[in-house]
């Protein structure tokens, strides 16, 4: 099959001939319909990742038709269209006996623990926990959005930061999570305060539902602005990009007992976060994560997008062929896009 691989950390992707995956007894392999390209993939890439061996094949947001299953997979069958989250499950360990498959502690992760989807064919682990059907309403590039950023905006949103009607909320950093989230929230009744640097993601986020866009690159202090637009602070903050800067800000935009959800990945490789303590106690504040979302816990989510309350088709602002891949993959370094990309690896 085709991939993206890499050999060096860093160094430039290539597009070349490697073997066809196979399933693992408990697992799946799906032929790559659409796949999104995620900053992750980028971490991934600049060896911000433990978990990535040389060399590598990256992607993790997908959907696709699974092409074989292994001998004890009995809910799939090929032809199936399905996708799956970001964290693959084991199905066993203590987290997914509670229903935390998000948080597995046997967890795979396509893309960072194996090989994962921008290749014609990917493999998944342990299917019957993680596979999720895609209706037939739903496209494969809308579908492949929700793997990682839309599922991980809506448990942060709405199952981490239980975001109640009428509420302010603070999306710092309106990429693909943050647009998702912005979408999310404004669906959910809210009042949206969105925060970027750049001009044409604010747009995009008003777009998509924010009342007001705060551009954290104009000097002034951000938090301070959203405590003002609010009115005293937001009553749920998100950190959907992942720097210090932006996750003191959403902590310090908070009103009392406001709730921070970090969304935004902080790889350990660069280096600890500090966050505003002294203010979390003092006002008795809830700091969160969010990491994904457990395959039993789409039916809710897509239920929404069936009904066309959830609109995750309108972030996918640019399609791309696998050889693209590389020169769009080294821009979410410096350049990312506005909204989502999909590759279609078939093109
Ligand atoms: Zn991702
Ligand atoms: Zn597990």
């Amino acid at each position: 099959m085709r991939a993206v691989v890499f050999e060096r950390y860093g160094e430039p992707a290539r597009v070349r001939e490697v073997a066809d995956p196979r399933p693992a007894e408990h697992g799946v392999v799906v032929r790559v319909e659409a796949t999104g390209l995620c900053r992750s993939d980028w971490h991934g890439w600049q060896g911000h990742d433990p978990d990535i061996t040389l060399p590598h094949v990256p992607g993790h947001e997908l959907a696709g038709v699974v092409e074989a299953v292994g001998d004890r997979v009995s809910r799939w069958r090929p032809g199936d269209r399905v996708t799956a989250p970001f964290v693959c499950a084991c199905g066993n360990c203590p987290s997914c006996a509670a229903g935390d498959q998000q948080v597995c502690e046997r967890q795979s992760q396509p893309g960072f623990t194996h090989w994962g989807s921008f290749a014609q064919y990917v493999a998944l682990d342990h299917a019957d926990v993680n596979l999720v059907a895609v209706p037939d309403g739903l496209s494969f590039a809308t579908a492949a959005s929700l793997g990682c950023r839309y599922a991980t905006a809506y448990r942060a949103v709405v199952q981490q930061g239980r975001l109640a009607a009428g509420e302010w909320v603070a999306v710092h950093g309106c990429g693909g999570v943050g647009l998702s989230a912005v979408m999310i929230a404004a669906a959910c009744g809210a009042r949206v305060v969105a925060v970027d640097i750049s001009r044409r993601a604010l747009e995009l986020a008003r777009e998509f539902g924010a009342t007001e866009c705060v551009d954290a690159s104009d000097g002034r202090d951000t938090a301070e602005r959203i405590r003002e637009v609010t009115g005293g602070g937001a009553h749920l903050s998100l950190d959907a990009l992942g720097s210090p800067a932006t996750c003191a800000a959403s902590v310090n935009g908070l009103r009392r007992r406001g709730r921070h959800v970090q969304v935004g990945l902080l790889p350990s490789a660069t280096g600890t976060t500090p966050v505003p303590m002294a203010r979390a106690i003092a006002l008795e504040l809830e700091l969160l994560g969010s990491h994904g979302m457990a395959a039993h816990a789409y039916p809710e989510m897509l239920r929404l997008v069936e009904a066309g309350v959830l609109r995750p088709d309108l972030l996918v602002t640019s399609t791309i062929p696998l050889a693209a891949v590389p020169d769009a993959l080294a821009s979410m370094g410096t350049a990312p896009g506005a909204g989502v990309t999909v590759i279609e690896p078939w093109r």
